[in-house]
C-alpha cells in the first residue's frame, strides 16, 4: 500500500502541492493527469523521496512516515528500492551492453549472483521484446528500444511499485506505441504502477484509477470508467475534449 496524505509542496514560495492526499492501490494502474504546471511530477518524485514536501504523511506497507519531522537516509533508500522510478532510456550506463544494464541494479544492490542476475534480464529482455539487444549498447537504440530497456532495467529491482513520469513524451508516435504496449502488458499482469501521462487513449486502455490534478489539489480520483462518463465535471470534460 502507497499513500500520501495532506501533501504541501512549495517552490520558492508558491505551493505548488496543496494538502494533497491520494494513495496508489497495489496490483494496480493509476494515471496521473493534469494540464501543465498542475504538480504531477513533483507528486510523482514526492511518491520515490527525491521531492521533500514540507508537510504531509507518506504510507508505505505497515510503515506512516512525517514528512515535517523528515525520513532518515536508510527509510529513504529502502522505499526508494520499492518505488523504482523509470527515468527516460538515456539514463543507460553508456558503456554496458543492454543485457549488463540490467543485470547491474540485481547484482550490486540486491547482491544477486551473476549467473541469476543474467537468467532475470534475459527474461525481462524477451518480455520487452528486445531479446535480440542483449549485446547491443545504448547508443544503438532506438529511443523506445532505450525506454523498454530502462523498463526492464526497473523491473530487474523488483520492486512493489513502479513510477514513470510521461515516459513516451520523448518518442515519435510510432515508437511511443511499442513503449505503450509494454506498459499495457504490465498492467494487465496487475503490476502496481504509477504513470503520468497526457495520453488519453493509453489512460482508457490502461488505467485503473485515474488521479486528476490541477492547481497541486486532487480534482478527481476514481475509476476511469468514472472519470470518462458523460456525466463527468465540467472542468475534466473540457480537458479531455481539449486532449482529444
Ligand atoms: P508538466 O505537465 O508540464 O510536466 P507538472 O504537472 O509535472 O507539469 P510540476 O513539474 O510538478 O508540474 O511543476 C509544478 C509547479 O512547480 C510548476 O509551476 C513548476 O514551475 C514548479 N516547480 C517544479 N519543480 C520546481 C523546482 N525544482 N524549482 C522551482 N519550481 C519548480
Ligand atoms: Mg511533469
Amino acid at each position: 500500500m502507497l499513500k500520501v496524505e495532506k501533501l504541501s509542496k512549495s517552490f520558492n514560495g508558491h505551493q505548488v502541492l496543496k494538502d494533497l492526499t491520494v494513495d496508489f492501490p497495489e496490483h494496480q494502474t493509476t494515471v496521473i493527469l493534469g494540464p501543465s504546471g498542475s504538480g504531477k511530477s513533483t507528486l510523482l518524485r514526492s511518491l520515490n523521496l527525491l521531492e521533500r514536501p514540507e508537510a504531509g504523511k507518506y504510507y508505505f506497507d505497515q510503515q506512516i512516515f512525517d514528512f515535517a519531522k523528515g525520513i532518515s537516509s536508510k527509510d529513504t533508500l529502502a522505499i526508494r528500492r520499492q518505488t523504482e522510478m523509470v527515468f527516460q532510456g538515456y539514463n543507460l550506463f553508456p558503456h554496458l551492453t543492454v543485457l549488463k544494464n540490467i543485470m547491474e541494479g540485481p547484482i550490486q544492490v540486491l547482491g544477486s549472483k551473476k549467473a541469476a542476475a543474467e537468467v532475470l534480464a534475459r527474461q525481462l529482455l524477451a518480455k520487452v521484446s528486445l531479446a535480440d539487444k542483449a549485446d547491443a549498447y545504448p547508443n544503438q537504440l532506438s529511443g523506445g528500444q532505450a525506454q523498454r530497456v530502462a523498463i526492464a532495467r526497473s523491473l530487474a529491482m523488483q520492486p512493489k511499485y513502479i513510477l514513470l513520469d510521461e515516459p513516451t513524451s520523448a518518442l515519435d508516435p510510432e515508437l511511443e506505441l511499442e513503449v505503450l504496449k509494454v506498459l499495457l502488458q504490465l498492467s494487465e499482469e496487475k503490476k502496481s504502477l504509477v504513470i503520468v501521462t497526457h495520453n488519453l487513449a493509453f489512460a482508457s486502455k490502461a488505467a485503473d484509477k485515474i488521479v486528476f490534478i490541477e492547481n497541486g489539489q486532487v480534482l478527481f480520483d476514481d475509476s476511469k470508467q468514472a472519470f470518462f462518463a458523460a456525466e463527468q465535471q465540467p472542468r475534466i470534460k473540457d480537458f479531455i475534449s481539449a486532449m482529444t
